[in-house]
């Protein structure tokens, strides 16, 4: 597939991977490892975006936290706004696009193909990082995550007094990472991912990572599935797997 130009040229059409899981499944800490093997991406991850946003006082940040302050979802096709907004400013110098948890639904889906469609394109690849509800209870238990940058911190660093391995931040226990709250996420993400994958199957773009391993081995399959060849081309700056 190519976007041709006004003036006949082409050039390839950058590719635009989605990333889900549920909850905990270790898709941010993963994601490190296909950053630095690929610079040239852009992420897309929908809390860090309009988190962004609202910091920079833009109007879809406005907007964003007033949906927060009402406690509300942000609507679908809102976050259909920040996307073709943020494709607008990276795609010129993208080499591909991440999509980090989005879309969540089959909803999303939708207005992600019609977002797509606006500039030209369309989604490459749908990778699903899966691990089994009891895996992904036993990690939230230990993460924290920083209140400044968002990062998340895993595997039981020492609290109160821990700070954020990237900016120094204060690290504490998200309110969605709450046992009775994270037994309900993680129940409403198996039931809406089901149509989720029927969508993207039928169009033969799913592709399965197993997150229950070691952080190298799934960094590991996570480059292999969204970057055929990324390790050998870097140089091996990601984690090798055995
Ligand atoms: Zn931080």
């Amino acid at each position: 597939m190519t976007n041709v130009e006004s003036n006949g040229a082409a050039r390839p059409a950058v590719p635009v991977i989605a990333l889900v899981g549920p909850p905990a499944a270790g898709k941010s800490t993963a994601m490190r490892a296909v950053f630095a093997a690929r610079p040239g991406l852009v992420h897309f991850a929908v809390r860090v975006f309009f988190g962004r946003q609202a910091a920079a006082g833009t109007l879809l940040g406005l907007r964003a936290k007033e949906y927060a302050a009402q406690a509300r979802w942000l609507p679908d096709e809102f976050v259909g706004e920040g996307l073709t907004a943020f494709l607008e400013a990276e795609l010129p110098d993208a080499e591909g696009v991440v999509l980090e948890g989005f879309p969540r639904n089959a909803d999303q889906a939708r207005v992600l193909d019609r977002v797509l469609a606006g500039f030209g394109l369309e989604l490459a690849r749908f990778v699903y990082m899966d691990v089994p509800d009891e895996v992904a209870t036993a990690r939230v238990g230990q993460r924290r995550v920083c209140q400044r940058c968002e990062t998340f911190v895993e595997n039981g660093i020492p609290v109160p007094d821990a700070v954020c391995p990237r900016c120094g931040g204060p690290v504490v226990l998200r309110r969605d990472d709450a046992p009775e709250v994270f037994r309900e996420r993680l129940r409403h993400h198996r039931e809406s991912v089901r149509e989720l994958l029927a969508h993207y199957a039928t169009r033969d773009l799913v592709m399965r990572v197993d997150g229950t391993g070691t952080p190298e081995v799934v960094a590991h399959a996570l480059c292999d599935a969204m970057l055929p060849g990324a390790l050998v081309e870097a140089g091996d700056t990601a984690p090798r797997g055995e």
